[in-house]
């Protein structure tokens, strides 16, 4: 099969990542015979000094003709003097927007491999943690009527929380499938106790629970859903919540893993499309220096094959040789441990297709 990839390094250790993550679907492609062409576009700062805008019409146009959009990283200290709607990091919001991406999944996975890395007791995260986080990503409080008022007790500002029923329920439908796909296990988090939008959310996501009568749903408080994370995370298959609750959790869930430079997520729409990047950001200090770890931006690309091209055995295919190079002792930088052995951002692209060839 072929598949069309628009490809957006973006800023500072973007194009070492995405460099590698090539390399790794070639291999792929090879092995199972498929071709993965890759349409490279821009956005970010790159795309401000080139052309002075950080999302050109044709980067849309192009991700929205693909396939699936692969995307590095954007930002950097170059652009940081730039006001708020002129820097780089609004590509991302304008490309989820324009591309109708509204949801984000994140998976938080403790590598039996890292173990060492995760900060919670060892007995917490025994025998590995696979949890995955559903992040409603274009509406509530982020997207709300904002403004400033007058009160009686002086000048005051205001962000509305707001979610329509059909926002929840296409969410909720990502998130149950999903659940369909691992564990059966569904918990949404909101702040029903105190909030309207909240109870609204429960009700349809209740309701919708009964089209999936083999998923186990659950409701959980926002606040307890934040301890419960750190106290037992094994209790969590698939959680789906706000964009704000979302915003939190998601990054607790990942920093339970130790390891940012291990993370992928996908923002996904209707149907199959998606656009898939690591979590972390640009990291500038490292750009264009061979250290920068690329497994992040590769997993992103497995996530892609597996959830827009339908893809599931290249995509574990891929998540194998992650974890044989991990398990071999080789560690970038970021993860390195005594008695490890030391390699690159090239070197750990070399050594994840030497798992697939
Ligand atoms: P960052 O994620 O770039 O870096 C945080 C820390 O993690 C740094 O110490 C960095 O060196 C390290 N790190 C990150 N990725 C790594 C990797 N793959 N391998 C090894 N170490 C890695 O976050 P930041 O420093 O807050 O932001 C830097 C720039 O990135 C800013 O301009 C920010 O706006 C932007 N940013 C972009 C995105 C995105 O494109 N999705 C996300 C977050 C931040």
């Amino acid at each position: 099969m072929k598949y069309n990839i628009a490809t957006v390094s973006g800023d500072g250790i973007g194009p070492d990542i995405i460099r590698e993550t090539k390399k790794v679907l070639d291999c792929i492609g090879i092995k199972y015979n498929h071709q993965f062409i890759y349409i490279d576009k821009l956005a970010g700062g790159c795309a401000i000094d080139a052309v002075g805008n950080c999302l050109p019409g044709e980067t849309v146009e192009a991700c929205a003709k693909s396939d699936g959009v692969l995307l590095g990283a954007v930002g950097g200290p170059k652009w940081d003097h730039l006001p708020g709607n002129e820097r780089p990091e609004q590509a991302l919001l304008g490309l989820r927007k324009q591309l109708g991406l509204f949801a984000n999944i994140r998976p938080a996975i403790v590598f039996t491999e890292l173990a060492d890395a995760c900060p919670l007791r060892k007995e917490s995260v025994d025998g590995g943690l696979d949890i995955m986080v559903v992040r409603e990503l274009t509406g509530g409080i982020y997207f709300g009527e904002k403004g400033s008022c007058d009160t009686k007790l002086g000048p005051a500002a205001y962000d509305i929380e707001i979610y329509s029923e059909e926002e929840v329920r296409r969410i909720a439908a990502i998130a149950f499938d999903m659940a369909m796909k691992r564990e059966k296990k569904l918990t949404s988090v909101d702040k029903a106790n105190v909030l309207e939008s909240s109870r609204l959310w429960r009700r349809v996501i209740t309701e919708l629970s009964v089209d999936y009568p083999d998923v186990e749903l659950s409701h959980m408080y926002i606040d307890n859903a934040a301890m419960q994370l750190i106290r037992n995370p094994k209790q969590f298959d698939v959680i789906v919540t706000t964009n704000m609750f979302g915003d939190i959790l998601s990054d607790e869930a990942s920093m339970i893993t130790g390891s940012i430079g291990m993370l992928p997520s996908a923002s996904l729409g209707k149907g199959n499309f998606g656009m898939y990047e690591p979590i972390h950001g640009s990291a500038p200090d490292l750009a264009g220096r061979d250290i920068a770890n690329p497994m992040a931006t590769i997993l992103s690309a497995a996530m892609m094959l597996r959830y827009s091209f339908g893809l599931y055995e290249e995509a574990d295919e891929i998540e194998r040789a992650v974890r044989s190079v991990l398990a071999s002792g080789y560690r970038t930088a970021d993860l390195m441990g005594p008695g490890m052995k030391p390699i690159g951002t090239k070197e750990t692209g070399d050594r994840v297709t030497s798992f697939i060839k």
